[in-house]
């Protein structure tokens, strides 16, 4: 047994995480009730032989009355006090009201009996999916602490609460939680009665307020961390109970991360490594268009930031069935408990009537970046009749209603959302992440106004524009097709010509909106039939035979790319022209990239209808083949650009809409793969072609610019691999540009450190 004062070394592996942050307090000279830790080496013995150390618990208990000076286990006589104990729960990594806490407990059998609670409850239902849903080991197993009781409910100068540090919604600096009066820790946490603000604790009593300011300041400065803590105040004497790193918001832990590393607590790498892809995730999550056009039907706290619509429904089952049917769902609750874990992750927006900021929906729904509305008491809800009645009118399952997680509000209709604005603190961390990662965070973007958005998020450049895009308005499509219908060269010619000039002008538009960054433009990837329409939306002859000549078994693998390219000299030629010139106008920093490459034969033909010198051709690395004559092609190239989804389909032979239709969830259910390899970088086979390809290239060519811009450049772990094989740039959709450029820096620190 693990006494707290005895000099003990905090370990969460031995004391768990509850118990060893007790000893730490304790340590800290911070106001604990004296206990002591059962480690979690008697529970994993406990869960073989079924016993407990009986006796050296006992004598545990007996230096605990000592310390107190109360008496255990028997009647006091009239000079003495009784002690009661608590006895917790404490796993080696926090799990917020998973497993059993038993207060109030007077004699040894209840405590023991207390203990063998505590210690099932590891394996209870609502415990292991939590462990499920955070990939937390049932192998870690927990401790248990006994604790002496302090009463919140003991008089009027008694109550209990929960603070956090800081805002864990918006990161604001300063206190922040609840307090109830004349009450014990269980009612804040299971939301059974709703607690006020921590503030009016400061107005009832000054001094115990100050004080916990005071303590709460010390334990941010020993843990460099935004803390949760539990405290109880009992006849004026303030306890602690509890501390942890505290969940937080997106925004919230951005923010923190910022301002503990501008207060001096943290240095700015691990300002960078502690923010997590997620948060960023989080800070660009809806919001509702002009909220002030619409009246909230009521209001509730604003738990989770963000905002969602969606069919009510009352139960987590429902929520689960709805979103395997793809639809939205906003799951309405009284009050949510750990049972409720998989309806509330399937749900697109949580909504209580019942509970504060520390309740158990606004504390999980935070962690995972969901709005949540709770404690929202103008709902009556009516789980049985599966509706809610709210100001008169009355809303039954399957109806739609919005709630906005950032300020609390309900409405009871869809509302038009939109993305929402990055915070300062954002900007600030990723301007610090670009000083310390050496990889380059490019765009892909098509248009003049995917640039913009591009820059706005911190896109060093373009690394992909494609060009099917500018085909397909109505008056394009006409010209592309008069081509592609075109009996000879000679017309083809005439009716490239057109095009031409709407190119040049879209490509000078995107250069210029780039404003000096450079620009990799690639050339057409997409079969021709693809701009045809389809054959029974025309009458014409012409055309539907056209569409029946152009008509593949398999066009993923069929005429399309540099294929088309060489097939029909006149299109890329007419896309080079433009570029060129565009170039000319703009004075633009541009490469021209071509697609679907498989020998270096294919771009000596293309550099052939370059009428420039100076234009720099880089190939996609996207077949196979590619990879396998890497060498050859860097010879050639000046820079190589991965096209990663290609490359999946082509190393996997899966064509990634039939797999993911038809087969993966099962491949991956069996366990047969690890990760959708469309979603992460597959490195034992994908992952070695680009490996082997980058090698042969450099080989030829040491400082070849290689590059990635397929979907996984934007993927965290995917871009920690791409990292290592010494990908030079990574090139993602704007709203993933954030993420790149913050893991690209995590990756540089994380090495630095090794
Ligand atoms: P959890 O792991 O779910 O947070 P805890 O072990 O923190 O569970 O217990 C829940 C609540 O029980 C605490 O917030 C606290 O208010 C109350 N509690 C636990 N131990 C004591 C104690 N020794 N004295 C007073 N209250 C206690
Ligand atoms: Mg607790
Ligand atoms: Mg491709």
């Amino acid at each position: 047994m693990i006494d707290f004062f005895d000099r003990a070394i905090p370990d969460a592996n031995l004391q768990g995480n509850k118990g060893a942050n007790l000893v730490v307090m304790t340590g800290l000279d911070l106001p604990v009730p004296p206990g002591f830790v059962i480690p979690i080496a008697v529970f994993k013995e406990y869960q073989q032989t079924g016993q407990l150390p009986l006796a050296e618990i006992e004598a545990a208990l007996k230096s605990l009355a000592k310390k107190t000076g109360k008496v255990f286990g028997k009647d006091p006589s009239p000079k003495e006090q009784a002690l009661y104990v608590s006895v917790r729960s404490s796993a080696p990594v926090s799990m917020p009201g998973m497993m059993d806490t038993v207060l109030n407990l007077k004699d040894r059998a209840e405590i023991m009996a207390a203990i063998e609670r505590i210690f099932s409850s590891w394996n209870n239902a609502r415990a292991i999916e939590y462990r499920r849903l955070n990939n937390i080991s049932p192998e870690l197993g927990t401790a248990a602490v006994v604790q002496a009781m302090v009463f919140g409910n003991r008089n009027e100068r008694s109550g209990t609460g929960v603070v956090f540090s800081r805002n864990p919604t918006t990161g604001e600096p300063g206190l922040f939680g609840e307090y109830l009066a004349k009450a014990q820790g269980e009612d804040i946490v299971s939301g059974q009665r709703t607690p006020s603000p921590v503030k009016l604790l400061q107005q009832d009593m000054p001094a115990i307020y100050a004080e916990l300011e005071e303590k709460v300041e010390a334990l941010e400065a020993h843990f460099r961390e935004m803390q949760d803590i539990e405290f109880t105040v009992e006849d004026g004497r303030l306890f602690i109970l509890q501390t942890r790193s505290g969940k937080r918001s997106g925004q919230a832990a951005i923010r923190i991360a910022v301002d503990l590393s501008k207060e001096g607590l943290i240095s700015r790498e691990e300002a960078i490594l502690r923010v997590r892809p997620d948060d960023l995730k989080a800070v660009l999550y809806k919001r509702i268009e002009s909220p002030e056009k619409y009246t909230p039907a009521a209001r509730g706290l604003n738990a989770a930031p963000g905002a969602a619509f969606g069919r009510v429904v009352f139960h987590p089952i429902d929520a689960v069935a709805y979103a395997k049917k793809n639809e939205k769902v906003i799951l309405v609750r009284i009050e949510t408990s750990p049972d409720d874990i998989q309806g509330i992750s399937a749900a697109d927006g949580i909504l209580t009537s019942r509970g504060g900021l520390t309740s158990h929906a606004a504390i999980v729904t935070r962690a995972m970046g969901k709005p949540c509305v709770c404690g929202c008491e103008a709902l009556k809800i009516d789980l049985k009749k599966e509706l809610f009645e709210v100001n008169g009118r009355v809303i039954r399952k399957g109806e739609i209603i919005t709630v906005d997680g950032t300020t609390g509000a309900v409405y009871l209709q869809a509302l038009p959302l939109v993305e929402s604005e990055v915070t300062r603190e954002f900007s600030e961390v990723l301007s610090w992440a670009d000083e310390f990662r050496e990889m380059g965070v490019w765009a892909n973007a098509d248009t003049p106004e995917m640039v913009v958005q591009a820059l706005k998020f911190g896109a060093e450049g373009v690394g992909l524009c494609r060009t099917e895009r500018q085909f397909n308005t109505p008056e394009r499509l006409v010209l592309i097709r008069e081509f592609i219908m075109a009996e000879d060269a000679r017309a083809r010619t005439e009716a490239i010509k057109n095009l031409e000039k709407l190119q040049k002008e879209d490509f000078a538009a995107i250069f210029a909106a780039m404003k000096g960054k450079p620009v990799i433009v690639r050339l057409l990837d997409l079969p021709l039939h693809e701009f045809l329409p389809r054959e029974e939306e025309t009458a014409d002859p012409k055309v539907r035979q056209k569409i029946r000549d152009l008509e593949e078994v398999n066009p993923m693998l069929g005429h399309r790319g540099v294929r088309v390219g060489i097939s029909y000299p006149e299109i890329y030629c007419m896309q080079i022209d433009s570029i060129v010139e565009a170039r000319e106008l703009t004075g633009a920093n541009v490469g021209i990239m071509i697609p679907q490459v498989i020998t270096v034969q294919e771009l000596l033909i293309i550099k052939q209808y370059c009428r420039s010198l100076n234009v720099r051709f880089g190939v996609m690395i996207e077949t196979v083949r590619a990879c396998m004559r890497a060498g050859k092609l860097a010879q050639e190239a000046d820079f190589f650009s991965f096209g990663t989804n290609d490359l999946t389909q082509a190393t996997f032979s899966f064509s990634r809409e039939d797999a993911e239709k038809k087969f993966l969830t099962t491949y991956l259910e069996k366990g047969i793969l690890q990760d959708n390899p469309f979603a992460v970088i597959d490195v034992k086979g994908v992952g070695r072609l680009m490996q082997t390809a980058i090698e042969w290239g450099r080989k030829e060519k040491p400082d070849l610019n290689v590059g990635v811009c397929g979907e996984h450049a934007g993927e965290p772990r995917s871009i920690r691999f791409f990292h290592n094989i010494g990908v030079t740039y990574l090139s993602v959709s704007a709203f993933k540009i954030p993420v790149a450029r913050l893991v690209a820096a995590q990756v540089e620190i994380e090495q630095a450190k090794k």
